[in-house]
Formats: structure tokens, sequence, C-alpha cells
């Protein structure tokens, strides 16, 4: 642990100060009962409104007015706005990276990639919005033609996770933007400022394009009050990321109505170590992807499938290169792991280490508290590596909390059906040299996951792919390739040019 690294009591807010003034958050915004707290010292940052139910209902009522007139601009003027979007998160990346780091506690390098990633789907969203293409098919009658139309789709209420505060709106409202719909968006309770800053800059983008007000709104809103945006029938798309728990509250709600849900839930990511794996390679993939973000990503790495010869070196080497991983306050200089996001995010963690010991699992590396002292509010845990005799209840769980459990497999088959053993379906990678192995992972019968990759680990995914996972991750995809398709409705079109009425499958009629 590195000690001497956690911020001095203010040093933060005042940090975070100058952000959002140079976002240019309104102020009026900065009062309010909610605390916005820090996980790097436990200090409290700022103050922020608690917005109800009504105020839900209003943000939405204006998202829904606006849609009408923005429904009508054409879609590549639609992607205007956007790219003016992009070019203010380019120029205020290192202000909004500030927030996300001192709201989530991610290390700087992770905080700024957070931010590109908003950059890079705006991007992608720009380009787009010149591509949403249909097709057309050839119809089985004389001198008539089919055609498939994409039309924009209404409010799309978007609630958000907090370990990725900013980047998965991003991918939302940049889609959402150019494919003609308006935006209601729930951030997380503990990224409030996150939020207001990146809103901000949209804001402006709104105003210098000339785009119509209300187009976008933020509620900032507890999981109660955001029932509202969940239950409204005006709002056409619920895109939900978060937990399993939060998505069996919400895909309900959202059915019952028939509304349409987008849900990126929790994942429970192995990655297969073949024996013919390059360890080296492996070893810093597995590093990243299981300590990175604390363990914070939905994508982290929960299980490690080793087969049963390489298993003794390669635990022993994650537990040496865990040693010298360097835990601290995420603003100070080499640290590479930061702080869990609360209290109840490390008591889960403590109470998931020992159930692993009590279904026989056996902790070879970290797992403790750490930085107490320095940081008493604040909850620094280094790093778990735990050899487990089964995939037993505890490595079935998602625990979001830097724990790598290790299981051993003899043959290939038995490593694919432990990879998919579980309920969970978002990332998954192999390790391997075997190109037959490499391919068995990725075919069919192999990993069932959303996310399926060789030797590379199972986060840090690239925004030009589609992302989202199956089972109880809940089946949605956002970002790249069709996934724009989510935020439009499609109308399929039957044209006659022939001067007759014949009817398709040869049915006679008047
Ligand atoms: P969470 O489920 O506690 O909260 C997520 C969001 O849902 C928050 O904004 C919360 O206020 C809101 N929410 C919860 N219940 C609600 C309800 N009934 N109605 C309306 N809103 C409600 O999750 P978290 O702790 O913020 O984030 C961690 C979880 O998110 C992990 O499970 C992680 O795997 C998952 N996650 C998934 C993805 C993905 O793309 N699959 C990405 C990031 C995080």
């Amino acid at each position: 642990a590195l000690t001497g690294t956690i911020p001095a009591a203010g040093a933060l807010a005042a940090d975070v100060a100058a952000a959002l003034d140079a976002l240019g958050v309104d102020r009026a915004l900065l009062e309010g009962a909610h605390e916005c707290r820090s996980p790097i010292t436990g200090e409290v940052l700022a103050r922020t409104p608690e917005h109800t139910a009504a105020d839900v209902e209003s943000a939405v009522a204006a998202a829904h007015g606006a849609f009408p007139a923005w429904r009508d601009v054409p879609a590549p003027v639609r992607g205007q706005l956007v790219k003016r979007w992009g070019e203010l998160l380019t120029e205020h990346k290192e202000h909004l990276a500030t927030l996300v780091q001192a709201e989530v506690g991610k290390i700087r390098s992770e905080a700024l990639g957070e931010v590109q990633e908003m950059i890079d789907i705006c991007d992608l969203a720009v380009g787009q919005s010149r591509q949403l293409f249909g097709r057309t098919l050839p119809s089985e009658r004389p001198g008539h033609r089919l055609a498939e139309t994409w039309h924009p789709l209404g409010v799309v209420g978007v609630i958000s996770a907090f370990n990725f505060p900013v980047a998965v709106y991003a991918w939302n409202t940049a889609l959402a933007l150019v494919c003609g719909d308006t935006v209601v968006w729930k951030p997380a309770e503990t990224a409030h400022l996150c939020a207001l800053g990146t809103d901000a800059l949209l804001a402006r983008a709104v105003r210098e394009v000339g785009a119509p007000e209300g187009l976008h709104g933020v509620v900032l809103a507890d999981r109660v009050a955001g029932q509202a945006l969940v239950d409204d029938e005006r709002v056409a798309l619920v895109s939900a990321t978060g937990s399993v728990r939060m998505g069996r509250e919400v895909a309900p709600r959202v059915a019952a109505r028939f509304g349409r849900v987008l849900l990126e839930l929790g994942g429970n990511n192995a990655a297969v170590v073949a024996p013919s794996a390059d360890l080296d390679l492996a070893l810093r993939g597995i590093v990243f992807a299981a300590a990175g973000t604390a363990g914070q990503r939905c994508t982290t790495l929960r299980r490690l499938v080793v087969h049963t010869s390489i298993a003794d070196e390669l635990v022993e080497r994650i537990a040496s290169t865990y040693a010298g991983l360097p835990v601290g306050s995420p603003t100070a200089a080499g640290v590479l792991v930061g702080p869990l996001v609360s209290q109840a995010a490390y008591e889960a963690q403590q109470a998931a280490l020992e159930q692993a010991v009590a279904e026989g699992g056996e902790v070879v590396a970290g797992g403790g508290r750490v930085l107490a002292e320095e940081a008493p509010d604040a909850y620094y845990v280094e790093p778990a590596v735990v050899r487990m005799p089964a995939q037993s209840a505890v490595v079935q769980e998602e625990t979001f909390a830097p724990i790598v459990y290790v299981l051993t497999y003899d043959t290939f088959d038995e490593a694919v059906a432990l990879n998919n053993g579980v309920r969970q379906g978002l990332s998954s990678a192999v390790f391997t040299r075997d190109l037959e192995e490499a391919e068995r992972f990725l075919g069919a019968a192999g990993s069932d996951c959303g996310i399926a990759n060789v030797n590379i680990g199972t986060s840090g995914a690239e925004i030009g792919g589609a992302f989202g996972g199956e089972k109880e991750t809940g089946g949605g995809r956002e970002s790249g390739t069709d996934s724009w398709q989510a935020y439009m409705r499609r109308a399929t079109n039957t044209v006659n040019a022939s001067g007759q009425l014949p009817l398709a499958q040869g049915v006679e009629f008047v």
C-alpha cells in the first residue's frame, strides 16, 4: 500500500470545484441535501439537489415535448450536435476526468480513458448519422417493392451505474440523439457531479448548434424517485445499466406497459488459461482485468479457469505481481489500485472472502484492508487471489471488488463448462496458442457470453463492437455495429407500382 498518497482534506473538493466551474455547471445545481462523497477520502465534495418523482415527470414532459421537433431534423444535421458535444468533451477531457476520478476513485489514466470513450462514441455516432439505413427486399409480386425504414423512437430514459458514470451515458446518448430521440438521464446516486459536468457540455452544444431545448435532461433521483422514469409511458426505451437486482426490478415494470428495455447488468467473467498459453502475456491480461479499477468493472475478471498442469505456477506469479501492485489514492502517481466505492462494498468484499473460506477456498494473496489509519472513511483493499475447490455459491455471485477465484480443469470441455456454468453471461476470454481451442471457445458450443476474447483479458472493450451480455446480464447491446437500431423503430413498407392488386401467397379475393 502506498502510504502518504491520501490527499489532504479539502484538496479534492477544491479540484472538483474548479472542474465544475470550467465545465460551466450552474451553481444553483450545487445546492441541496445530497452529499457527493469521494471514495478516495470519504469527504464531502459538494452538495446537490435530491430530485423527486415530480421532477422526473417534468424532465420527461420536456423531453417528450422536444421530440417532434428533433425527430424532424435530418439525421446528418442531428449529427452536428453530437459532433460539437464530442469537441467540447475533447476540450474538457481533463476536467471531466477530475470528476470521474473524485467520484469513482479511478486512477488518472482510466478516468481519462473513460472520457476518451465518450469522445470515441461521439465520432462513431456522427458517422452513423449518415448511415441509419434500411434494406430493400425483393417482393414475390410483380411491380412491388419491399423496404424497411427506420424512424426515431421517442424519449429514451438512461439509468446508469456508479462505475462508468459518464461513458455509458454517452454510449446511449450519442446514438439516441443521432437517431432522433430525446434523453432523460438518471445517473447513479454517487455520481451526480459527473452527470452535471457531462450535461453542462451537452447543454452548451445544444445552444451552439440551435437544437431544441428540452432535448436532454438529468434527474438527480434516488432509485425510488427513479421508478417514475421506468413507469412513464412516454419513455419509449429504458436503457438501464447496473446490477442484476436492478434489472429484475426495472424490466418487469417496463414490460407491464409494453415499453422497450435495453439491459446491461452484472457479469461474472472468466478467463480460461490453457497449457499452451503465453504466460507472460496471460499474466498481464489477468492482472489488469482482475485488479484494475479495483475490481469494479462489469467486465472485471472474477474467475480464472486454469489447466491443472500450470495452475500452481500461474497462481504464484499472480500472487507475486499482486504483492507489488501499488494500492492507494488514485490521484498519486504510480498507484494502480484505488479505493472501493463505499463501506458497503468493503463489507460485501469481506463477506465474500469469509464465505469463500467456508466453502473450502484458500486466500492465497491479498484481501485485507489497507490505509485505514490514513483514510478512515475510505476503503482500500489489496486485490485477492482465492483458490476454490469448485464453482460453489460464492463463485456464482458477482462481488463488486478485486477478488479472483481460481478453479482448475483437465479437459477443454470442462473449462468451457466452467466458463458457462454461472447465471451471468457478459465477458469471457481464453489464453491459448492452440488454434483449435481458440476456435472452439468462440464457436456455438463455446463461450455463451456476449464478449468472447482470445489472448486478451475480459475487460477494456472498444466502442466499435457491440457491448453487452447474455443470460442474467440482460441481453442488451450498446455502442458499435448495429446497436443504433435499439434507439429506432422499424417500419416495413410494401410499395405497389404495378397498377394491379395481386395478393401475397396467391390468395384470391374480390
Ligand atoms: P445498481 O444496480 O445498484 O444501480 C445502478 C443504477 O440503477 C443506479 O442509477 C440506481 O440508482 C438505479 N436503480 C436501482 N434500482 C432501481 C429501480 N428499481 N428503479 C430505477 N432505478 C434503479 O448498480 P451499481 O452498484 O451502481 O453498479 C454496479 C453494477 O452495475 C454491477 O453489477 C455491474 O456489473 C453493473 N454494470 C454493468 C455494465 C454492463 O454494461 N453490463 C456496466 C457497468 C456496470
